[in-house]
Order: C-alpha cells, then structure tokens, then sequence
C-alpha cells in the first residue's frame, strides 16, 4: 500500500500520458475484436474529432495544474477538508474513502449540474452529440467544459482533504475507468450487472449516452455506481434499444463539423425534444434488461 502511495505521489507525466493512451490503445483493440454494436462508422475520422478534445483536456489540465497542487497542499497543511478531520484509520480505508469523495464531487455533482444548468449544458452537450459511443468518446469534453470540471476537482480535493498523490491515483482511475464505461465492447450481462453494484460498466453508462430525456439524465456516474443508486439517478434499459447522441444535435454536419462543435455552446440554446422511441417509454426510471 505504501509503495502505491509514493508511486502517485512521484507520478511522472510519462506515466500519466502513458495511461491515457494505453487506455484507449487497449479498449479499442477490444472494440475491434469484440464490438457490442457493429456501427459502419468510419473509426478513424471519428476519433480524429474525440482525440482532438482530449488533446485539449489534457492541455488544460496541465496548465491548471499548479491550481491543484496548491490546493491539496493548503488543505493538508492547514487540516481542511473531510480526511483531514476524520481520526486516523487504515491507509486503505483512508484511500477508499478518499476516492469516493473526489469521484461524488469531481465527477458526479458536477455531471449531475451540468444537467442541471443551462450555461454548462451548453458546453456538456458536445460530448452527448456523438452519435457512436466507443472508447475515444470518453475525453470528447468542449475545453470549456475541461475547465470547469477542473475547478470542480479542485474544489473536491479541498473538500475532501486529499493529499496529491490520491487525487493522482483518482485521476488515473478515472481516465481508465471513463475509457472502460464508454468503450464499444461486448461485455457478458451477468458480469456487467454485477459489476454495476460497484462500479460504472459499459452498459449502465451507455443508457446516459441515449439521445433523449428522460435517460440523458441518468447514470450520471464516472467510477463507483454507487452515487447513482444512492441519489435514484441509476436506470437500466435493454441495450439493443438505445439510440445515441441527443435529440438536439442529430443532424452530422452539426455533430460532425469540429468548427461546429467548437461553436456549440455560444449558440442558442435548445431544449430538448424529448422525443420517444419504439419500446422504452419516457418516465420509466428503471427497465431491466433481458
Ligand atoms: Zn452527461
């Protein structure tokens, strides 16, 4: 455990580059062997767009860096923040619980707002407007939106009151585990059900990526599920009825165009059509899969 600890706290950027990309080497070798939904979509070009975004989400994250840096130091030099108040416990439960906040506030209540607010939406939106979800989908954030969800990790850091090495593991975890939960893959139901008591699978995250209401508003979740079944925002729908991207935004030259999607949030906003599709009907919050 400690070796862990001083590996994320001696993290070099190699290794944290090194994760993004294996990530997505990783699961899109797994897409190409094993792919859930069998798109004839060209997947290059399609990723051209998505690694632009994470392009600019790393950049981002790397020029804010120093924000956080600050941040987790003031918090633990001054003893702010939930940790740093909670007695003393195990490394592991320290690290558990640790993980959970970050992900419950630089994950989840920030998803859930961007849902909720419309100047966010309008930002949020360009990673809905993917019309194939795969493994490149997960970093396709306007750098807007990197901005923000940034300011909202450090906050969470603060809260928390979590040394940098955690919220470097945190990071890590949540590329890898982002890139999992959007990735094209078949993956066998029983395995995913059971997993979903944990974490966020494939199949739980795919419902948040169907194009309209009331399901663009569920499994807001990035790591543990366990928010989502907490806060009554879980659902489960049967995959082969899913349709993705948002109702907004369907037509490609608008969700296609990289000029376009740059645009997006400093058009007018749009509300959602909230149209419904043959077989799964508005309001259900929970259909079980067969
Ligand atoms: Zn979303």
């Amino acid at each position: 455990m400690e070796t862990i600890v001083s590996y994320f706290e001696h993290i070099p950027s190699a290794h944290r580059a090194a994760i993004l990309v294996g990530g997505i080497a990783f699961f899109w070798i797994l897409e190409s062997a094993a792919p859930m939904f069998r798109w004839k979509y060209r997947k290059v070009p399609h990723a051209g767009i998505n690694i632009f975004f994470t392009a600019t989400t790393v950049v981002v994250n790397f020029a804010m860096a120093f924000m956080l840096l600050s941040a987790t130091d003031w918090a633990v030099a001054n003893k702010v923040g939930i940790l740093q108040w909670l007695p003393d416990m195990p490394l592991w439960a320290f690290t558990i619980i640790g993980l959970l906040l970050l992900d419950l506030i630089g994950a989840y209540f920030v998803h859930w707002a961007e849902h909720r607010v419309k100047w966010m939406w309008r930002f949020h939106l360009v990673h809905h407007t993917d019309t194939n979800i795969d493994t490149t989908t997960a970093n396709r954030h306007h750098p807007g939106e990197s901005v923000f969800r940034f300011v909202f990790t450090a906050a969470g850091a603060v809260i928390a009151g979590a040394p940098m090495w955690l919220v470097f593991m945190y990071q890590s975890m949540s590329v890898v585990l982002s890139q999992f939960n959007h990735a094209n893959i078949q993956f066998p139901g029983w395995l995913d059900r059971t997993l979903s008591w944990v974490i966020v699978t494939p199949a739980m995250h795919r419902v948040h990526h169907h194009y309209t209401l009331p399901y663009t508003d569920t499994n807001f979740g990035n790591i543990f599920s366990v928010w989502d079944r907490l806060f009554g925002t879980f659902a489960r729908v049967d995959q082969e009825k899913l349709v993705f991207g948002i109702d907004t935004h369907m037509n490609p030259e608008e969700h296609s165009s990289l000029g376009n999607l740059l645009g997006i949030p400093f058009q007018a906003y749009r509300a959602p059509v909230g149209a419904k599709f043959e077989g799964v009907e508005s309001g259900t919050q929970q259909t079980e899969s067969a």
